[in-house]
């Protein structure tokens, strides 16, 4: 049996539960969750705002944790290493998206690591606000040792959302990015496009942000007005990641954006955005795109690049009975920049050890 924090229902908080992971199978991790981050779509989900929710719901999908078995089959993970699990726990594995490893946009629907049909046991899966889980290593990353766990937990969601489109719009050396939001993707977005040599203009609409904003890595900070309809500065960006899931004109950024310039959208707010004006795209060729967090490869290649260049998220982190008042704090973009739990927390209070 596992302990695990689920919303019974939309509109409870959530509490103390108990689950059940499979067992460990030939070609399966058991891994001892120390940390899980907390994602925007974890509250979405969880309350059902998305439609398709199943409940008993149990979020978490930035884990980060100690590998405490192994099947026979498995190469690439020991017992003890440290590892981490993202979105996704399987996929096809046979689609042109599979193939080509991009197992988020698997053509017959990835397996999501909370709320998507398990396949082992019927139901759905349960993510990571839990002591414990089970996944198959094709779907497990390595952790570098050199890498603060709590801080690396993030990096599993908010960390590869935000460097796959940055890697596939191939950005370096003399691009010029802008990020539009600081919050947990945003933040991200800036650290990770100054660390691959980009010069990075942050669009924010919080004056208090932009302090905080250029000790994260970005050259340019710009406070736009919430309702801004015009462009905030001249035609001259490459690539804008918008990290903004709250509905807002998108014409002001598009026309920041120089002749070809792409602007990539990474939320999915609750209710759609105004549609564009044709004319910020057509009169300098520009294009609106998505993006979808990333692929298993490209996740590890991103854990890797983060410790190359020694990042991690900014967090606080907080004890697992604390999840409903951070879900409100983080509804109040009150949180610098991602709450991560520590699931040691859960661990002892169900153990009898501290008060849950
Ligand atoms: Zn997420
Ligand atoms: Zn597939």
């Amino acid at each position: 049996m596992t302990h695990a924090y689920a919303a019974l229902a939309a509109d409870t908080p959530l509490a103390p539960h108990s689950i059940t992971r499979r067992a460990v199978g030939p070609t399966d991790v058991a891994i001892e969750i120390l940390f899980c981050g907390v994602c925007h779509s974890d509250l979405h989900t969880a309350r059902g705002e998305w439609g398709g929710t199943k409940w008993p719901c149990v979020p978490g999908h930035e884990i980060v944790g100690r590998v405490n078995a192994i099947g026979a089959d498995v190469t690439g993970h020991a017992v003890g290493s440290m590892v981490g699990v993202g979105c996704l726990v399987d996929s096809c594995r046979e689609c042109h998206a599979c193939e080509d490893n991009l197992e988020q946009y698997c053509d017959t629907g990835a397996t999501w690591t909370y709320n998507s049909v398990d396949k082992h046991l019927g139901g759905v899966t349960f993510g990571g606000y839990s002591t414990d889980v089970v996944v198959d290593q094709a779907f497990v990353l390595r952790i570098p040792e050199s890498l603060d766990p709590a801080g690396a937990a993030p990096l599993l969601c908010a960390g590869v959302t935000t460097f796959s489109p940055l890697r596939h719009w191939n950005v370096g050396t003399g691009s010029r990015v802008g990020v539009v939001g600081l919050g947990g993707l945003g933040h991200m977005a800036v650290k990770l496009a100054h660390a691959m040599s980009a010069e990075v203009t942050l669009f924010t609409t919080s004056p208090g942000k932009e302090a905080d904003a250029r000790r994260l890595g970005a050259d340019h900070v710009v406070v736009t007005q919430r309702g801004a309809t015009t462009a905030p500065v001249t035609p001259s960006l490459d690539l804008i990641i918008n990290t903004v899931s709250v509905p807002h004109s998108l014409d002001p950024y598009l026309g920041a954006l120089d002749r070809e310039g792409v602007m990539v959208m990474v939320g999915v707010p609750p209710e759609p955005h105004q549609s564009p004006s044709m004319m910020a795209l057509i009169t300098r060729r520009r294009s609106l795109a998505g993006s979808l967090i990333g692929g298993i490869a490209e996740t590890q290649e991103m854990l890797d690049f983060c410790a190359e260049h020694g990042i991690v998220s900014d967090i606080e982190v907080i004890p697992m009975h604390a999840i409903n008042e951070a879900y409100e704090r983080m509804l109040k973009s009150d949180v610098k920049y991602r709450f991560v739990i520590d699931m040691a927390t859960l661990r002892y209070a169900t153990s009898g050890q501290g008060a849950a």
